[in-house]
């Protein structure tokens, strides 16, 4: 008889995302590892009086679902903390900070929330950026709170929320008194603090904005710039409850792996002592800024650094805006708003002599990117709109002809408009399209509308992508956007993905059908592929022996079902380096 194993799953309709045996019956581990994928005949050998077996009852088994774009911060703050987003009204409002407060301890502050969102943006038809906003009313008449809603229970602990485009924020009466905001005493520079009658603020504070509702131009957060010295940093304790939050909620969704993509430092240090403690239940690809490749290379950190549960050796960088406020750099103006291409973010400037070629001229992204691709460490970089990842493409190349060709993976985050030409382009270079399939189904409601139908072929086009040779790789950016949230859950990506339909199941037959992948390369997409993008497809991404036990049940068999039902099927058992770390009720 074999080694027993410590776990044993069979009886099943296992998918390994392995090419050399897609289909399996039975699996079992030992610790940490797969030992065994096959028949339920042949993994009775594993079998001894202490080896725990699950009965699938001919459920789907597939592997841990990575997810290649976490923003793991804020993903834990609206999970632990305030959501407003769906809220525009005074009942919800109150209710959703009452129930906050209960769960904060005292004197924390309660801030963000973000109401109103769905007002704005709508939620299920294609091509309806939700209601109307009149164009000559910069603030746009949303639902306005104010204190007196909330004052009554929160007594001295401070609130300040905000509206989900930061024009309004409300904050209650211990966050004014914290500002020196009172009756009769002028407004802070320049922010507009709205009063009654007899000149008592009533908490509404509001950011001076330029430019149109829908324009490019955004607003200046001045409220905010008064209080970020005032509200205090989040308290570790605060953090670890955040944390243990967003791990619950990955467990219950399947994600067993997933990249940090923007948190503070002090995240990995709590990483560290969850892990000590036994409670890390997710493997954690943490990815720093890119002006920190000095910094990690100096430590002797590059890719590969790490272990199964805690890796560095990426770096991340943006290099213009995004679609939800016509951020997104493009060839050619916006068909919404003529005056606009969307912008660059500040690391393409300044522009500047090449200090080795001085023909050339080099954005300071470009000159970070060449001595972390030279540093051995893996460059990824945001780019939206056509122009910017046209861009990063043409970076590349020079990249390539500069450094050399080698194994750099080079990951395209959003990949979200291409023009065919980069499109392949990315193949001929190998590149990881790090894309997020959902934003698809939200964004196909307005994308036509700003950038018009010929540029909108080339948005989330994954099957061009995956045909070009390039890697495409799946994930959440959790916690979404503006427009909607959705919290890691990979299912509503493979759904996108497969139908390219709103979660309202428009419209009919898929946008742009003709760029839908199959659920196979979907899973692929969002396990192996995903791996792969972090150079750990050797240890895991699909069930083999001598791989980590990282797998999901799930409650429908997402192969054979209409693929309008894979965005309601639910995660049954999550099972992290050979331990169940989640069973459904
Ligand atoms: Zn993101």
């Amino acid at each position: 008889m074999a080694q027993p194993a410590d776990l044993v799953l069979r009886n099943g309709v296992v998918w390994t995302v392995d090419e050399d045996r897609p289909r399996a019956e039975a699996v079992a581990s030992v610790g940490e590892k797969i030992v065994y994928v096959g028949s339920d005949a042949g993994v009775d050998a594993h079998v001894g009086p202490g080896t725990r077996v699950i009965d699938l009852q001919g459920r789907l088994l597939v592997p841990g679902f990575n997810d290649n774009h976490v923003h793991f911060e804020s993903t834990g703050a609206l999970l632990y903390g305030l959501n407003l987003l769906d809220v525009s009204d005074e009942r919800a409002f109150a209710s959703r900070v009452r129930d906050v407060h209960r769960r904060y301890s005292p004197g924390t502050w309660i801030i963000g929330g973000d109401w109103s969102a769905y007002e704005a943006w709508g939620e299920g038809e294609v091509a309806e950026a939700g209601r109307e906003v009149n164009p000559d009313d910069l603030y746009g008449s949303f639902f306005l709170p104010n204190r007196g809603m909330i004052d009554g229970f929160t007594a001295d602990r401070p609130v300040l929320v905000r509206r989900f485009d930061r024009k309004v924020y409300l904050a209650n009466g211990a966050a004014l008194d914290a500002a020196g905001i009172r009756k009769g005493v002028p407004d802070p520079e320049g922010i507009a603090v709205e009063r009654d009658a007899d000149g008592e603020p009533t908490g509404a504070l509001f950011n001076p904005v330029a430019g149109a509702v829908e324009s490019t131009v955004l607003v200046q957060d001045r409220v905010w710039a008064l209080y970020r010295d005032i509200v205090p940093p989040r308290s570790r304790g605060q953090r670890i409850q955040e944390t243990l939050e967003t791990w619950k909620k990955m467990r219950e969704v399947g994600v067993t792996s997933y990249a940090d993509i923007t948190s503070a430092p002090v995240q990995v240090d709590i990483y560290r002592e969850m892990r000590e403690k036994g409670q890390m239940t997710a493997r954690v690809r943490y990815r720093p800024p890119l002006d920190k490749w000095q910094s990690m290379a100096n430590l002797g950190i590059q890719i590969g650094f790490g272990d199964e549960w805690i890796r560095f050796g990426a770096v991340k960088a943006w290099i213009d805006g995004i679609m939800g406020n016509s951020s997104a750099r493009f060839y050619e103006p916006y068909t919404h708003n003529p005056s606009s291409r969307g912008i660059w973010r500040d690391i393409m400037f300044p522009f500047e002599r090449s200090p080795l070629n001085p023909e050339d001229m080099q954005s300071r992204l470009e000159r970070l990117a060449l001595q972390a691709d030279a540093a051995n460490i893996q460059l990824t970089v945001h780019a939206i709109g056509d122009e910017a990842n046209g861009y990063l493409m043409d970076m590349l190349e020079r990249i390539i002809a500069k450094n050399g060709p080698k194994d750099r993976r080079f990951r395209l985050v959003h990949a979200q408009v291409m023009t065919d030409r980069d499109i392949e382009r990315g193949g001929e270079m190998n590149i990881v399209a790090e894309m997020q399939p959902f934003h698809t189904s939200d964004d196909m409601r307005w994308m036509e509308e700003r950038i018009g139908r010929e540029r909108s072929r080339g948005a989330y086009a994954f099957r061009r992508i995956w045909d070009s040779g390039a890697v495409l790789s799946f994930g959440s950016d959790s916690p979404g956007t503006n427009a909607s949230r959705y919290y890691l859950n990979p299912m509503l990506g493979l759904y996108a993905a497969v139908t390219r339909k709103t979660l309202a199941g428009q419209p009919e037959g898929g946008w742009f059908p003709q760029e839908k992948i199959t659920i196979e390369q979907a899973i692929q997409a969002y396990t192996l592929n995903t791996a792969y993008a972090a150079f750990e497809e050797e240890i895991k991404g699909s069930i083999t022996v001598g791989k980590l036990a990282d797998y999901v049940v799930v409650s429908d068999n997402l192969l054979t079902i209409n693929p309008d039902r894979i965005k309601d099927v639910r995660v049954l058992t999550t099972v992290v380096g050979g331990k169940v770390v989640h069973e459904a009720d």
